[in-house]
């Protein structure tokens, strides 16, 4: 829960390193990756920590959650809306760099009725990456995904 106000957020430095690492990665970690690499800055810090506050960025306007039914949430340092390309091979996320269709909101208002203040897309397919390895041709038995970095 937050119990600062939105746009007032006293940050500590566990926040600060926190978010620092969030906007050092363009691979929208999960929170476990941000754990691993604030721990390398801040060794006591637990993975409780690390969950509140990533959520009290995250309500606070300075970092966004892509959550997915199928797995653990994703966090993004850049809290402006923007579209998201998902591999459905090595589950890695990609910024797509296309501006955000403002007109849908209006076209979802117009069909439903509802007050549409704002709509989040994500694409999927198969990455880059993953298109130019072809499948069972992983003889390691190695996950291919090499996100961290
Ligand atoms: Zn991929
Ligand atoms: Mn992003």
């Amino acid at each position: 829960m937050v119990t600062e106000r939105r746009g007032f957020v006293r940050h500590t430095k566990q926040r600060e390193v926190i978010l620092s690492v969030l906007r050092g990665t363009d691979t929208h970690p999960s929170a476990d990756w941000v754990y691993q690499e604030v721990r390398k800055v801040l060794p006591n810090i637990s993975l409780g920590t690390i969950y509140r506050n990533l959520g009290i960025l995250v309500d606070s306007g300075e970092a966004l959650e892509l959550a997915f039914s199928n797995t653990s949430s994703r966090f993004d340092g850049n809290p402006e809306n923007h579209y998201h390309f998902v591999c459905e091979q090595c589950g890695n996320v990609y910024d797509l760099d296309f501006p955000v269709d403002r007109e849908l909101n209006g076209k979802a208002q117009a069909v439903s009725g509802h007050k549409v203040i704002s709509h989040r897309l994500e694409f999927y397919g198969t990455c880059k990456n993953c298109e130019s390895v072809p499948r069972d041709s992983n003889p390691t038995g190695e996950d291919v995904d090499v996100q961290a970095n």
